[in-house]
């Protein structure tokens, strides 16, 4: 039994329920895209958290020809992407963590970001066989990470006088409110930015996804996107489809049930949504084990037969439920999508309360991933 188990394993010969499909051709055209917003800036692909849900190695493969170089959060992502035979520059856009790291970060040929004392101090104490790029990261409103504008002479001073430093020394930045189209934070951000580094050569980065969009000022020498590449959304209020980005992943699943429920009955655990007729209950298998929020409240929109349908009562671990009306057709087996080009990701985080950053990052490894 075991063994019969293992080789359907292998072969992949039953139904897996929850599936996303992630449409590489659409990613390309996104990134496109951004070279026609950007035509004189080169183009870092930000690939952290496993591509933003998408996955690593099919993301950084589909775009290694177009991209210039690739933005990640963690030294493992950075390795990975070496691993997958990519070639092109990577910058660990935090940094290193410990100062143990910094042979790898050598051998590897990876970029670092450097933002803080602790960092600059490392690099001044290790001995490496070959120095390091690194970008300086200024702190011109996010703070979050960065050194403060007042530190910037100095950090800059020592960096060029630091033998593990490559000279192709290089700065950025971060906007904290360039999704906001009416706060003056980000042009602020800016011109500060521009006025720090405007004595220095090294090419200069500010611009994620939403800068790269609301701001063409900001695009200066690197715009670093992320989320548009994956075809979502930055802002609140528009969808990347209505900006002319293609979205890259529709997440499936399939009806496992369907029932008869009476006026009045409510629906799973808690009983937190009741019919207020009868009608046919639709139950899905893909719930918050698979990433789908437990937060998802009664009316999230999913899509099933090209139908857009209310999600009723709790989302459980394995499955949630949708009213499919009383006169519903749909058959056991039906496909369901949650978010997808039919049913913008950005609309589902909307009614959740959250941003599609946060949907398309969370799915968990329980969902099948087709390219
Ligand atoms: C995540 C990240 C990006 C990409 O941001 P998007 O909003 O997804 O485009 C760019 N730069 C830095 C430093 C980041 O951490």
């Amino acid at each position: 039994m075991l063994v019969l188990r293992l080789m359907m394993n292998n072969s992949q010969a039953y139904t897996q329920a929850a599936t996303a499909y992630v449409d590489l051709a659409a990613l390309q055209f996104n990134l496109a895209k951004v070279r026609e917003l950007a035509p004189s800036s080169q183009i870092m692909a930000v690939v952290k958290a496993n591509s933003y849900g998408h996955g690593l190695h099919a993301v950084s493969k589909a775009v290694s020809v177009e991209a210039d170089a690739f933005g990640v959060a963690r030294i493992e992502e950075a390795l990975q992407l070496r691993a997958n035979g990519i070639v092109k520059p990577i910058l660990l856009l935090e940094g290193f963590y410990s100062a143990q790291d910094l042979p790898v970060i050598t051998t590897n040929r990876i970029q670092t970001v450097v933002h803080c004392i602790e960092q600059l101090e490392a690099l001044e104490q290790v001995q490496l066989d070959a120095p390091i790029s690194v970008w300086l990261k200024v702190d011109t409103g996010m703070h979050r990470l960065g050194i403060r504008p007042e530190q910037f002479l100095e950090f800059v001073t020592r960096l060029k006088r630091c033998p593990n430093v490559a000279d192709d020394l290089r700065f950025i930045s971060h906007f904290a409110c360039a999704d906001e189209p009416n706060n003056d934070s980000a042009p602020r951000q800016l011109a500060l930015f521009k006025q720090l580094t405007n004595q220095e050569i090294g090419e200069c980065s500010i611009a994620a996804s939403a800068g790269l969009l609301a701001l063409p000022d900001s695009h200066l020498d690197w715009v670093r996107p992320g989320i548009i590449m994956y075809g979502v959304s930055p802002f609140a209020d528009k969808t990347a489809g209505q900006m002319g980005l293609k979205p890259v992943m529709t997440l499936t699943s399939r009806l496992i049930a369907i029932r008869d429920v009476k006026q009045g009955e409510p629906i799973g655990y808690g009983g937190t949504w009741a019919s207020p007729c009868d009608t046919k209950i639709g139950i899905v298998a893909i719930g918050y084990g698979d990433g789908y929020p437990r937060t998802a409240p009664n009316g999230t929109p999913v899509l099933v037969n090209g139908r857009q349908l209310p999600l009723v009562g709790r989302v459980c671990m394995d499955m949630l439920s949708v009213d499919l009306g009383p006169e519903a057709k749909d058959c056991v087996g039906d496909e369901v999508i949650l978010w997808g080009a039919s049913l913008p990701v950005e609309t589902v985080a909307h009614h959740i309360g959250t941003s599609g950053y946060e949907l398309v990052t969370k799915l968990t490894s329980r969902i099948a991933m087709v390219y």
